[in-house]
Order: structure tokens, then sequence, then C-alpha cells
């Protein structure tokens, strides 16, 4: 007798539909099923205890099961539901993430150059730190569900205690899950990993081809692999056994997803480890506040390592404040060259001292170009995105971008606006600092590494090796540079404008710039006995991120933050959800929006559950427009965590109210609030 199904299907519809089939097939499978105009729609067998229908209703049969799937395990089903409701996005979308692009390989493949790794013979391990030692023995006393947080200055080895782990996990059999910011997925990194574990290492990025990463999807999935490492779309390789997932830089904002399935990598990863009752280890030098507050709460378990191995000590932290007179007056009382206008000559001399030592010099600074923005000295004409409510930025060779959109012209000097010969650029980029380094600095090798310059895997390898191999002698970068990379000769980086990002309209913003501050300041003097330098030039030298990040202290950083995220409420003493609205036609946008608070209001009066919740806005998002769409928001602020999700479901309802030609997505989390 045909017995019914309940299927998740690959397409935008928030139900799950019940289907008929002859024959026994079990839950996890993938299948092919008829939906409405489409024959052959992919879906998963998501339950084979479907109630019966009413006699009337017509049960599609499933037409068959997908020869080229594998039966997804029962756990990683259970974790995609956990993502589709917390995340509030169709099932049958997140489970189509768990398959790989394309069907297997038939023929045995070649060896992709990632994994081609030169059998080492046994390799001599270091002698692990005490701090090391400890945090190891901490984290492996128990093989079950605890989430550690392992909190170690740059530079401590934490790589190397993950390291350990994994070599634990090999010896048990089961597959280790290592995920990373897609960012520092560097050359650098995956080599340390598989270098100690040739043969045991599969690599899922986003450089890969679609072959590329079908193949190594497999390898995990087949257990030839025991050691998954990739971005955070690795955790949705279907893989049978995990005993350990490692989540490095746990802090990292670019572990939430933007679009689609706007689910936080970590927080994703932890809820996996929870299914497959395992260890999960959270790194960072950095810990994010939430993470931070779980651990003083005892919700995690917290492992610190305080020294840089082999007492190699934590730079030097020097701040350059560019109001300061007397800083300003050393710049003019040099007269050998002509400063930049955005090099001080503390930063400019340290520079010098440091080539002269054969060592090499990181200047960071997160802007691209050569300059910000121009403008209209006469009339005060900017030119801005036509698309965007943003302002475009100066590139080489004269060219104007929007870093949003890619819309592009040249610039010319006459204003388009008052016809003056008056454009002028403002603000400083990456581009024009490697100029400014090149006049001041002709004979030294300066590389750049930044999105314009590095577009390729092979780009950043190269650009790697020749740092590593002391070709070049300063590198000009943007957030590229700040993390992961551990270059022995490195012992000068400057901070070229710290206060980039520290005021965007954002409870986050001093969290941000504390980190990457830290993180950037944790790449000089690695190696040296001696302390390498920090030079940080900025117009707040007062920001508690700055004077925080001078003192190394991230904990009065954390505690101090955390009073001002209780006194306002915001998390992780609160939950947000963001509405974000988006359409062509701003009044439509706004009156949706408008549409949204108000039901929002009457779901709060008319149930209890809801009276405490905080709707804040509707508002314009802080950049209205972009890609020719207004932007417009609505935050649901709650300290009663249970309540989110049901709110956000009776919130969107049926979404038949929703006005043609606008969009509404939901953003449970939100991380990006720009
Ligand atoms: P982190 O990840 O905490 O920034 P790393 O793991 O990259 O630190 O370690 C910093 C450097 O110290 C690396 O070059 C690493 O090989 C080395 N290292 C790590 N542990 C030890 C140890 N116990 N003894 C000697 N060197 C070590
Ligand atoms: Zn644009």
């Amino acid at each position: 007798m045909a017995k019914n199904y309940i299927v998740a299907i690959n397409a935008a519809i928030d139900a799950n539909y019940t289907y008929s089939f002859p024959e026994p097939i079990g839950l996890g499978t993938a299948v092919f099923v008829p939906l409405r105009n489409t024959r052959r729609a992919k879906g998963v067998i998501i339950s084979d205890e479907a109630p019966a229908l009413d006699d009337k209703i017509k049960i599609k049969s499933i037409i068959e099961a997908n020869p080229d799937r594998p039966v997804l395990p029962i756990r990683i089903i259970k974790w995609a539901k956990w993502l589709s409701d917390y995340y509030q996005y169709p099932l049958g979308l997140v489970l189509e993430s768990c398959f790989a692009p394309l069907k297997p390989a038939t023929k045995t493949r070649k060896t992709h150059k990632n994994d081609i790794v030169p059998s080492v013979e046994k390799m001599a391990l270091p002698d692990l730190t005490g701090e090391q030692k400890q945090c190891l023995s901490g984290i492996s006393q128990n093989p079950h569900f605890n989430v550690h947080l392992l909190f170690g200055v740059t530079g401590s080895g934490k790589t190397e205690v993950y390291l350990r782990l994994l070599e634990q996990s090999l010896s048990q059999g089961k597959t280790a899950i290592v995920i990373v910011p897609e960012i520092s997925l560097t050359p650098q990194i995956v080599k340390r990993f598989s270098e100690r574990f040739p043969d045991e290492v599969a690599l899922i990025h986003s450089h890969l081809t679609p072959r590329e990463k079908t193949n190594q999807w497999w390898l995990a999935v087949n257990g030839k692999k025991k050691i998954l490492i990739g971005a955070r779309s690795a955790l949705f390789c279907p893989v049978e056994s995990i005993g350990l997932i490692i989540v490095d830089e746990e802090h990292e904002a670019s572990f939430k997803q933007d679009e689609k399935l706007k689910y936080n990598g970590r927080d994703a990863a932890i809820m996996l480890a929870k299914l497959h009752n395992c260890p999960i280890v959270l790194g960072s030098a950095t810990p994010s506040i939430e993470s931070w507050n779980n651990a003083k709460t005892g919700r995690y378990k917290l492992h610190e390592m305080t020294k840089r191995v082999e007492n190699r000590s934590l730079p030097n932290v020097h701040i350059v404040d560019l109001k300061d007179e007397e800083s300003k007056d050393k710049k003019k009382q040099c007269t050998e060259v002509d400063l930049p206008f955005w090099l001080s000559f503390e930063l400019y001399e340290a520079i010098q001292k440091t080539l002269i030592k054969k060592e090499q010099v990181a200047l960071f600074l997160n802007r691209r170009g050569m300059a910000q923005t121009t403008l209209c000295s006469d009339c005060g004409f900017v030119y801005e995105c036509p698309n965007c409510s943003i302002s475009l930025t100066l590139h080489a060779s004269n060219q104007l971008h929007c870093h949003y959109c890619d819309y592009g012209i040249s610039l010319k000097t006459q204003c388009p606006s008052c016809f003056e010969p008056s454009i002028k650029p403002i603000g400083i980029g990456t581009e024009q600092v490697q100029n400014d380094m090149h006049t001041l600095f002709p004979e030294a090798n300066i590389e750049r590494a930044d999105r314009d310059e590095i577009t390729t895997r092979e780009d950043l390898e190269k650009l790697i090796e020749n740092m590593e191999e002391g070709r070049t002698d300063i590198l000009v970068g943007t957030q590229m540079i700040a993390k992961g990379l551990d270059f022995p000769k490195l012992t000068l980086v400057g901070l070229v404008l710290a206060d980039v990002g520290m005021n965007m309209p954002d409870f986050r913003s001093s969290e941000r710039s504390f980190q990457l501050i830290t993180q950037v300041s944790g790449r000089s003097g690695r190696h040296s006995e001696l302390p390498g330098d920090v030079f940080i030039q900025t117009y707040n030298p007062d920001h508690l991120s700055i004077e925080y990040a001078k003192k190394a202290n991230y904990v009065d950083f954390a505690n101090t933050e955390l009073e001002f995220r209780s006194d306002a409420q915001y998390p992780p003493f609160s939950k947000l959800v963001c509405f974000k609205i988006t359409g062509l036609f701003e009044s439509k946008v706004k009156d949706t929006a408008r549409i949204l608070a108000d039901r929002a209001h009457l779901l709060k009066q008319k149930f209890e559950i809801y009276n405490k919740i905080q709707v804040l806005g509707p508002s314009p998002a802080p950049i209205l427009r972009i890609k020719g769409k207004y932007r417009y928001m609505l935050l649901i602020k709650a300290t009663d965590f249970k309540v989110v999700s049901p709110l956000a479901k009776q919130l969107l309802g049926s979404k038949k109210w929703i006005p043609a030609q606008t969009k509404v997505q939901i953003d449970v989390d939100p991380l990006n609030m720009l």
C-alpha cells in the first residue's frame, strides 16, 4: 500500500507538502516531486509519518528518489529544521544547501592543488606551553557537548591547540569541522592544517569551482577525509559522525550570511555540535561580547591564554593624536621630505627605522581607492552614485566607483554642477597610501592587499609568498591583512586612520573597532625576541576602543561594553529582529514599513506575552538606497527571548498583506544594520 511522506521542497514556499509513494522510502532521501507547474521539483523526505489526509484531497506521488544525492543523516535534518525555524527561511531551501553543487564525478579525478601535500616525514611538534596544555586538557576532558571559549591573545598559539584537538578527534575515528572566516582562509592557515595532517583535509571555500567543491564535499561525506576546513557553508556538508567543531575568530561578523538564509555560522555551529553531542571550541583574541557574557555567566567554559608563545612580547602600542599640535610641529620641522597629509612624523620615522633594519612594515587602512570621495570646493557638489545613497570612491586614473553596485564613471576636474574646475579628492584610500609610500621610499618594494588588487587565490598566495620570503618591504592593505597572517619579519604595523568605522550608527561599532585594532596590531612582532611596534593614528585617542587596545586589555573593554549594553538593553541583554523592507518606490516601501509597525503594535496590545517587546521604527536605513532599491527598517527588541520567534512569525503572517513591488525580509540577530 502506498504510504504518505512529508517532503520539503526546494522552492520559496513556507509549507512542506504530503506526497505518496508505493514503496518504503527513508527519511532524508532526496526525491523528485511534481509541484504546480514544475514537473520535477527537488525535495527531501522530512517525515515518513505523514498524517492521513482527507480522502477528498488528492495526494500526488513522489516521482523517484534522486540517485545522485546521498540520504541526509537525521541530525542534519534536525539542524536544518532549527535553522529554518529560527531564521525563518523555507526548510526546502535550507536543505538544498546540504548537497554538493554538481553530480559526483564519474572518473577518478586528478588531485586538486589544495590537497596535494608532500608526505612529510613525521614533523617535530613544538612542546606546548603551560597555558596550551591546560586549555587542551580542559577542553578534551569531556567528549560531550560543551561550548568552550578559547580566549587567547594574538600569537598565544591557539592554532596549535586546535591541531592537538584534531589529532585526538582523528584517533577516535570521528570527523572534525573547522570553520574560519572566508577572509582568513588564507593559504597560510590551510597549509598549517594540511602539513600536520597530510591526506586528511577536505577544504571548502568560495574560490573553488563547482567541480572542485563537489569533489571535496564527497571526500568529507564519504569519510575519506576526516577534517573538513571551510567557510561557514562547510557546516552544511552532511557528515555522519562529527566529534569536534572548531570556530576560529568566532567574533567575526562575516560569519553571518547577509542574504537569503541569514544565519550566523558560529551560532549554527553550536547547534550542530549540540545535535552531535560533541564539544565545540570558539577561538578568539577578542571574543564577541555575546560569547564573553556567556563565558562569564557559565554557559560557556572559559579557557584563557594570556601570553604569547616562547615569551615573545605583545607589541608596543603607540598612539599618535592627529590633532595634537606637538605632533604637527614635528611634522613641519621635518624638512628632508614632504610628508603626505595622512602620515605623522612619528609613523614615518618608525617606517624608516624598520626598513633600515631590513624588517617589514604593514600599513592598514580599511578604505580602498585613492580618496574616499570628491568635492567641488566652490559649490560643494559631491559625485554620488545614481543607484545608491553613497558617494563615489576615487580610484587610480581618475575613475570613480561605487563600492555597493559597481557603477563607475571618469572624473572630470570641471564640476558638473557649477562648471568651475574645482573638484578635489577628499580623504584617503589604500591606493593613495601605496603611491605616497613609493614617493617616500623609492627603493622599497611595496605591495597592496585589497579587493581591487587581490582578486584570485593565486594573487593572495603570491602576496603571502613575497612577504614570507622577505621580497616585500611594505604591505599596504585593508582588513584583508588584519587577521590570520603570520610573518616572521613583520615588526611594524601602522593603522593609518583608526577612526574609520568608529562612529558608525551601530551599537557594535566600539566592539568592532576594538577587535580590528587588536587583530591588526597582533600581526606585529610575532616571532621576534624584541617586541614589535604598532602606531595607531587617530583623531580620537580617548575613544574606549583605542584606550583599551593600547593596554591590550580585552577583559576591561568587554566588561565596560557589557555595562553599556545592559543599560541600553542591547544584546546580549535583549534579542533583536530586524525587518528589512525594500522596493523601487520610496512611498510604497515607507507605507509597507508603516503597516508592519502597526501590526507589531497591534500584536503587542492584543497578546500579553508581547507586552514587553519594543517596536523601534520604522525608519529609513542609514544607507537609504542600494542598487536602486529604497530601504526601510523596523526593529523589534525583546528581553524575553522566547517571544521573538512566534512574534516574528505572526507579524509576517500569510504575507498576503505585503503590497506588490515591496519585499519584507527578516533578519534574526542582525549584525549589519546599515
Ligand atoms: P594564534 O593562533 O593564537 O594567533 P598561533 O597558533 O598562530 O597563534 O601561534 C603563533 C606562532 O607560534 C606560530 O608561528 C606557531 O607556529 C608558533 N607556536 C605555537 N605554539 C608553539 C609552541 N608551543 N612553541 C613554539 N612555537 C609555537
Ligand atoms: Zn551604487
